[in-house]
């Protein structure tokens, strides 16, 4: 079965071509990031209209890297939800179109099941299993018995993790998004700076925007009373606050559910201390650890299309007036 996957939620537009939910024929991924980077963070109507130019070519790239045409197609996925609204309704309205030109299938595909699905295009996932799912706007523990069964156990009361990597970034100066540059200048810093770990006696759930206003009161504290803190010592004790909670809350739930396999997904699993830690505490408790390559931790289509492939064998198509929605939790429903 080969589908063909789009993802347009926020600002990526990607088309990909997916045998049997785990070969990739191909992923083509188009990031706006260097439009959006001037403004410090995604703008919802210039992602939307990127996303109206993109389309078409990416959707033509994608078959000729594949070498297919659209005859050779046999379903069309599509992100419907969680995401940018305008954004979605790009890739939503040109899958909707293939699929009722080839009297193909539609499936609708929640895009935290596709960021989870990463992972079963490098290795078929074990079940049950317990998902971290890290990204720009979702941090979420997601406890899954079978495929497209999903219990989300907890989750982030306020920002999500990845956010908060940004927002420390900008309050630290360094470019958008901040993931990255933070990740790097931790390296070279000591973890020295006393910041809290919020929620720790509440099972499952996160909350991190207490610590994103603890960086950014410790940097005004500190200007005022004209004393240095070094950027990397700063990026290195917010990193470390993040890791703890994440790997206490994940392996918290590990031990309660008896589970033998962790997958890792979303772009904050490109975090180099949050895999260091992880892969860690995972051999410790002869817990299988599955972490995506960096490529497919971020948006991308082949992620959606994988989800799609479980949702075609088990008959769970959309019908063409599907709509998109902005704010969707992940549920066995999706
Ligand atoms: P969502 O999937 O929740 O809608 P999104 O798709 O925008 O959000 P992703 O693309 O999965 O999010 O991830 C982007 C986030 O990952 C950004 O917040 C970015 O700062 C973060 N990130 C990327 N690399 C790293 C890293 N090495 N360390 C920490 N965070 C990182
Ligand atoms: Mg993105
Ligand atoms: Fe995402």
């Amino acid at each position: 079965i080969r589908i063909l996957a789009i993802e347009t939620s926020c600002d990526e537009t990607s088309v990909a071509i997916v045998e049997d939910g785990q070969r990739i024929l191909s992923n083509v991924v188009s990031s706006q990031i260097d439009i959006h980077k001037r403004f410090g963070g995604v703008v919802p109507e210039v992602a939307s209209r990127k996303h109206v130019e993109g389309i078409n070519y990416i959707l033509e790239e994608a078959l000729q890297e594949a070498n297919l045409s659209l005859d050779e197609i046999d379903a069309i996925a599509v992100t419907y939800g969680p995401g940018l609204i305008g954004a979605l309704l790009v890739g939503l309205s040109a899958a909707k179109a293939i699929a009722f030109a080839k009297g193909i299938p539609l499936i609708g595909v929640h895009h935290i099941a596709g960021h989870i699905y990463a992972n079963q295009l490098v290795t078929p996932m074990k079940f049950p299993l317990i998902a971290l799912v890290v990204s720009g706007g979702h941090t979420e523990l997601v406890y899954m018995r079978d495929h497209l069964e999903f219990e989300v156990l907890g989750e982030t009361r306020d920002d999500a993790a990845g956010e908060a990597y940004d927002k420390v970034a900008r309050a630290l100066h360094l470019p958008y998004p901040g993931g990255p540059h933070i990740d790097r200048l931790a390296k070279q810093g000591k973890p020295i700076i006393p910041l809290p770990r919020a929620l720790m006696d509440e099972p499952y759930d996160f909350s991190f925007s207490g610590l994103k206003s603890a960086v950014i009161n410790t940097l005004h504290n500190a200007a005022r009373r004209s004393e240095v803190i070094k950027k990397e010592d700063m990026a290195a004790s917010f990193q470390e606050a993040v890791v703890d909670v994440l790997v206490e809350k994940t392996f918290r739930a590990i031990v309660d559910k008896d589970i033998k396999h962790l997958v890792l997904a979303g772009g904050v699993a490109a975090n180099s201390e949050l895999r260091r830690r992880l892969t860690e505490k995972a051999n410790e408790l002869d817990v299988s650890l599955t972490i995506p390559p960096l490529s497919l931790c971020t948006d991308n289509a082949a992620m959606i299309a994988s989800v799609a492939y479980y949702a075609y064998i088990k008959g769970k198509w959309s019908q063409l007036d599907l709509n998109s929605i902005a704010s969707l939790p992940l549920s066995t429903n999706n």
